[in-house]
């Protein structure tokens, strides 16, 4: 009992710091982004390839904040009842840069009225990582479809594509630490995913065929009444 109060102790103190850092680390990150864009607009050849290459370095420094840092938000352990068609709603509002910048389209199929009982910030974290990987994995002009509802005593929230897809060697290798297929890849997203769903006591399961597109399906307790 002892040794876990510890270490309960410890993983809090350390989300608490990460979120700090994550916090501490974006604004001066925008700062700096945004001077460096306004330099670019003056100059030409080598310089301007410079100011570029820090404004790309700078971004992947972003994307491991959103994946990761994030998720280590002091606030986690607030489990409330909330309502998955508005969870929905967010989420797709949250990619909806994303989304136009891949021209993909993200339609919401839940008419009930779904509830779980969930910390709020942390699986909405869990769907965007999903989400945004559905989405960078979908061709120009695709659909990503958010689907949502009741299988007896579940919640299921589906994200379906029609993108790349995966090999079943691939398929095996989703939430290992830093498996990343992509350039500007943290390898970070479904990690975080995965244990956020766990710690809310779902489950998270993945098919997909190569070519064809990818279907996750987050599997979470509903509440009753
Ligand atoms: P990242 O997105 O930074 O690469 P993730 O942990 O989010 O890291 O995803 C790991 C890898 O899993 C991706 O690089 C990609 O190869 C694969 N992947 C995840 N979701 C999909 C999907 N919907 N379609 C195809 N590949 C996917
Ligand atoms: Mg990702």
């Amino acid at each position: 009992l002892q040794e876990q109060i510890l270490s309960t102790e410890k993983m809090n103190l350390a989300s608490r710091l990460a979120s700090s850092v994550a916090h501490e680390i974006r604004s001066p990150l925008t700062v700096v982004k945004g001077f460096l864009q306004l330099a670019k607009g003056n100059l030409e050849g080598k310089n301007k390839d410079y100011i570029e290459n820090s404004l790309t370095e700078l971004t992947r420094a972003e994307y491991v904040i959103n994946d990761f840092l994030n998720y280590a938000k002091p606030q986690l352990e607030k489990m409330e009842t909330i309502s998955v068609t508005e969870t929905l709603d967010q989420i797709s509002q949250t990619v909806s840069s994303l989304a136009s910048l891949h021209n993909v389209n993200v339609v919401i199929d839940a008419n009930e009225k779904l509830w779980i009982r969930a910390d709020q910030l942390k699986i909405k974290q869990a769907l965007v990582n999903i989400l945004k990987n559905a989405i960078e994995a979908s061709t120009k002009g695709g659909t990503v479809l958010l689907k949502a509802y009741r299988e007896s005593d579940n919640i299921h929230i589906q994200i379906c594509d029609e993108g790349e897809g995966m090999t079943t060697g691939e398929l095996t290798r989703l939430g290992t630490p830093f498996y990343s297929t992509k350039n500007n890849g943290t390898g970070l997203g479904l990690m975080v995913a995965f244990r956020i769903i766990q710690a809310t006591g779902g489950h998270l399961e993945y098919k997909s065929e190569k070519g064809k597109g990818t279907n996750a399906v987050v599997m979470l307790p509903t509440v009753n009444g």
